[in-house]
């Protein structure tokens, strides 16, 4: 997700990702711009809107990203075992909180063990 962030922006070309162990991307394709295109599709199949770190919050397995819906109108147990009523989204941020489980409120999908 970093590379193909980076070459999709033209911050380096394909032929400077450095090889990694357990990741077996063929980032060179005929010409620069194919290679640049190869990472603009990977970039939009991921998603991504911010550019991903290479070492962050989710590489240290301590976030996850994930889009929440549905639960507006319902009831859920927090830690203490107490229903909670979810009257909007952000009430799950303080019963994910009683879970160990922050809400960066700056990035709609990103939850973690510290809020960052
Ligand atoms: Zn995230």
């Amino acid at each position: 997700m970093h590379y193909s962030s980076k070459v999709s922006t033209g911050k380096i070309t394909a032929d400077q990702v450095p090889a990694m162990e357990g990741v077996n991307i063929d980032w060179v394709h005929d010409s620069a711009d194919e290679s640049k295109k190869a990472a603009t599709a990977m970039v939009k199949g991921y998603g991504i809107v911010f550019p991903p770190a290479l070492i962050s919050r989710h590489t240290e397995r301590a976030a996850v990203d994930m889009t929440i819906g549905g639960m507006v109108g319902k009831k859920i147990k927090d830690a203490s075992d107490k229903d909670v009523d979810i009257k909007k989204l952000s009430d799950l941020h303080a019963v994910g909180a009683t879970y160990g489980v922050e809400k960066l409120v700056s990035d709609p999908p990103h939850w973690s063990d510290d809020g960052h």
